[in-house]
């Protein structure tokens, strides 16, 4: 059976999908035999791209991204677009109108988000696939870790962002998942390096990040926050025993303390929501996807295609957004959080003076059941991020890697590189995945 059609029947059972490619075509390359499915926020040239939301319901790019035109270049077959949260609002894909992803380990549980889907597929694929992913504030991470994936954020500026359908311009970065360590550092080299299109990519050299060997006396820092309060204990425990093995296999683990994390998730969401209340402006039912008639003028136009095309997540974030922004309030919230940002920065790069990686557990807890998430207030969504918030505000490359189980449900530790350090991260992450 070819793998759309395979792909369609396994979508049946467990939603991951927005859009399917109407065929597949490969070529010669690295990425020969390959499916590559794309988060809804990364256009495809033909393809629907909605980026999980109404108001872009209709939209089909005349181009590809640059990440989609570097895997075609290298044979791979694009099948079409995964599901996520409404722009990448969310920690569970459920804010959408589109398909909600089940967790194929739980179909009662939560994928994670934003990138449900693309974790999702790569967990359920039975044919060669890899995932073109996102990170604003975790999203590549959580997802991986509650199906059980391998999820990589490069650094920021690592990977070319044209093409991306932005949510926070100053945290995004197009990531990848993959089953293994291996097959996510194949398609990482490939989407990795310089663009014309976007001056915001390094044109730092690229190495083959598929050259995976054991890392020498591999320095692990344990950062102490990231630990106890607001952890699961049996989630921990998982993290614990792989680090201990880690250590028998002649890792160092080593104490080190990253003070500022306690002020990350609000610096981190000021500054998040402050951009995409200026980014969604955009859309205004003009220019792409959901067009209405007509009438009144511009306001009433507008304020009629955004109340019928934004979620009510997206209409929080725009109105939060906008309220850090307005003068009077700018210097408390938007200014003071570039502030803590800041700190967080140096947090990191203090720390990697003494250490290779950070190790964590990804999430604080293993998936949540969906009647669970009905029952959690806005709040309690955003202060599910607290263990991946810190790194994306760093723009360091971060990876989580299965380790395990807790209440049988997949378990993902997470290590943290510095800047452009992907290469030793993956080979890390290479190590506990053979343990
Ligand atoms: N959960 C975070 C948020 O809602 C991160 C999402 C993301 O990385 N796109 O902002």
């Amino acid at each position: 059976m070819n793998s759309l059609k395979r792909a369609k029947e396994l979508d049946q059972e467990y939603h991951f999908m927005n859009a399917f490619a109407d065929s597949l075509d490969s070529g010669e390359g690295r990425l020969k035999g390959y499916t590559v499915s794309v988060k809804d926020n990364v256009c495809v040239k033909g393809v629907q791209s909605t980026a999980g939301s109404k108001v872009l319901e209709g939209y089909v790019p005349p181009f590809d991204a640059t990440v989609i035109a570097k895997c075609r270049a290298e044979g791979a077959s694009i099948l079409g677009k995964t599901t996520q949260d409404e722009f990448g609002f969310g920690t569970f894909n459920v804010n959408t109108p589109f398909n909600k992803p089940l967790n194929p380990h739980d179909p009662e549980r939560s994928t994670g988000g934003s990138s449900g889907g693309a974790a999702c597929i790569t967990a359920v694929a039975d044919f060669p696939h890899l995932a073109i992913s996102e990170s604003t504030g975790g999203s590549i991470s959580c997802p991986a870790s509650w199906c059980g994936v391998v999820g990589v954020t490069p650094t920021y500026g690592r990977v070319s962002r044209w093409g991306l359908i932005d949510y926070a311009n100053s945290l995004d970065k197009i990531g990848v998942m993959g089953k293994t360590v291996k097959e996510a550092a194949l398609l990482l080299s490939v989407i990795s390096g310089p663009d014309k299109y976007d001056s915001t990519v390094l044109d730092t050299p690229v190495p083959d990040y598929t050259e995976l060997e054991s890392v020498e006396e591999l320095k692990v820092g344990v950062p102490k926050e990231y630990y106890g309060e607001g952890i699961n204990s049996d989630v921990e425990k998982t993290i614990w025993s792989t680090l201990k093995k880690l250590e028998s296999k002649g890792a160092k683990l080593i104490d080190v303390s990253l003070p500022h994390t306690k002020y990350a998730l609000s610096s981190y969401y000021i500054i998040a929501m402050a951009e995409a209340s200026t980014n969604l402006s955009k859309f205004s039912g003009l220019r792409y996807g959901l067009q209405e008639h007509i009438e009144g003028d511009f306001n009433q136009y507008f304020s009629k295609i955004r109340t019928l095309g934004f979620g009510d997540e997206s209409k929080r974030r725009v109105m939060l957004g906008t309220f850090t922004r307005m003068a009077g309030y700018r210097d408390a919230y938007y200014l003071k959080a570039l502030k803590v940002r800041t700190k967080v920065i140096e947090d990191f790069k203090h720390a990697f003076e003494a250490v290779d990686v950070l190790a964590a557990p990804t999430m604080p807890v293993v998936a949540p059941r969906f009647d669970e998430i009905e029952e959690l207030e806005p709040i309690q969504h955003y202060m599910m991020d607290i263990l991946t918030v810190a790194p994306n505000l760093a723009g360091i490359p971060m990876v989580s890697v299965p380790c395990g189980t807790s209440e049988d449900m997949p378990v993902g530790l997470h290590l943290m590189a510095d800047h452009l350090q992907e290469h030793t991260m993956l080979r890390a992450a290479w190590e506990v995945e053979n343990l």
